[in-house]
């Protein structure tokens, strides 16, 4: 049974059994893992609160040949968000980035761009308690890193270069059209959240926080990206369900 470490982020956890744990967590050496914590729902258990959702974590696991699922050995906390979830618009997000994670990532697949970007959004939101533009960073961002974004700098098309003007989206985000050539079907993107998803690609998120922005428009990204997602992987997100309707 070969022994792992690695730096962690906990993504999901349920109960086992009389007082285990079953965890899903995402390593950043192997990717999206599956384990078994013995004992982790017991009074005094070993591993504390260390197994709360989106902890960092320093884990080590046992891995077991033909098992799916490995054995945690021990967790070590490095950051707890758990405070943060006490803040029911922080709680939102933060369940918007775990569940969103475990859905799109497959199975041990080393992603250290997602790792970097699920720990940055989830301290950004735990340091601000703004997750509005947390949210539509983190989704845009996802659905790039799954290759499911095509470039907004041209229609998919006719080819012509895209100006400030708004865009049209399949319904996977497979295909991207100007007003001219757009299909039955197709989403539109307005100009301001367009502005925004660009701005996103290319800036970080503290630079575009320190500003107001258009709270409307970002709304709309995040709608408009978690519609993508949830096409991708195919059935609703409850966490989704969480989210304030968008104020008017
Ligand atoms: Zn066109």
């Amino acid at each position: 049974m070969p022994l792992h470490e690695s730096e962690a982020i906990i993504l999901q956890g349920y109960p086992l059994g009389e007082g285990d744990r079953l965890v899903s967590f995402l390593s950043r050496s192997m990717g999206r893992v599956r384990g078994v914590a013995s004992g982790a729902r017991k009074p005094k258990s070993r591993f504390g609160s260390t197994l709360e959702r989106l902890s960092h974590v320093h884990i080590s696991f046992f891995e077991k040949e033909s098992r799916e699922l490995v054995r945690i050995r021990e967790c070590e906390l490095i950051e707890s968000f758990l405070a943060a979830f006490g803040d029911y618009p922080s709680g939102v997000a933060l369940a918007i980035f775990s569940e969103v994670t475990e859905a799109v990532l497959p199975d041990r697949e080393a992603s250290d761009a997602n790792f970097r970007l699920l720990l940055l959004v989830s301290q950004f939101v735990k340091r601000t308690a703004k997750p509005e533009a947390a949210i539509a960073y983190f989704t845009l961002w996802t659905v790039r890193l799954g290759g499911w974004l095509p470039p907004f700098d041209s229609c998919g098309r006719c080819g012509r270069a895209l100006a400030a003007e708004a865009l049209y989206l399949s319904p996977s985000a497979s295909a991207i059209a100007c007003a001219k050539c757009r299909l039955p079907g197709m989403r539109a993107v307005s100009i301001a959240a367009v502005a925004i998803a660009r701005r996103m690609l290319a800036e970080k998120l503290d630079n575009l926080a320190e500003e107001t922005v258009n709270p409307r428009a970002t709304r709309e990204l995040s709608d408009v990206m978690l519609d993508v997602i949830e096409r991708q992987i195919d059935r609703k997100l409850n966490s989704r369900e969480l989210l304030e309707p968008p104020s008017r």
